[in-house]
């Protein structure tokens, strides 16, 4: 099974990609967009980074001053979503990727399927699903 450490390496030049559905909660929770996002090619948000790493990580604590609402690909993460190939696979940046087991994949297919209908409604991958 998964044991993050909590090194927070995931933390630092973060390409996460926000869903819509990521970008209301963070706009419930009071925060403005272009504060926390930077709008890239193919118009749609990834999370900001300043000094190198996500905005939203304590760096004196390594932890998301937002996890209650962190975006979904964080919470899938190091299971991740290849958008051009729509491959899932583990991120062998993350230092404990050698402990996802496939019950660790299997238990989050409702998160991967969920993460997935938003990348298609947003047109970020491709419109063959
Ligand atoms: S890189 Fe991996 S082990 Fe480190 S905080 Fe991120 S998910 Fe956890």
């Amino acid at each position: 099974m998964f044991k993050c450490i909590k090194c927070a390496k995931c933390c630092y030049n973060t390409e996460m990609i926000l869903l819509k559905s990521d970008i209301a909660r963070l706009k419930a929770a009071g925060y403005r967009l272009s504060d926390v996002a930077v709008k890239v090619e193919g118009n749609y948000y990834r999370l900001r980074n300043i000094d190198g790493h996500c905005v939203f990580l304590d760096p004196d604590t390594n932890l998301c001053k937002i996890y209650e609402n962190r975006p979904l690909g964080c919470r899938l993460y190091p299971i991740v979503i290849a958008v051009d190939t729509l491959e899932v696979t583990v991120d062998t940046d993350c230092p404990m990727s050698h402990t996802v087991t496939l019950d660790d994949i299997l238990s989050r297919r409702e998160l991967l399927l969920k993460i997935l209908r938003e990348l298609v409604e947003m047109g970020i991958v491709g419109k063959r699903l």
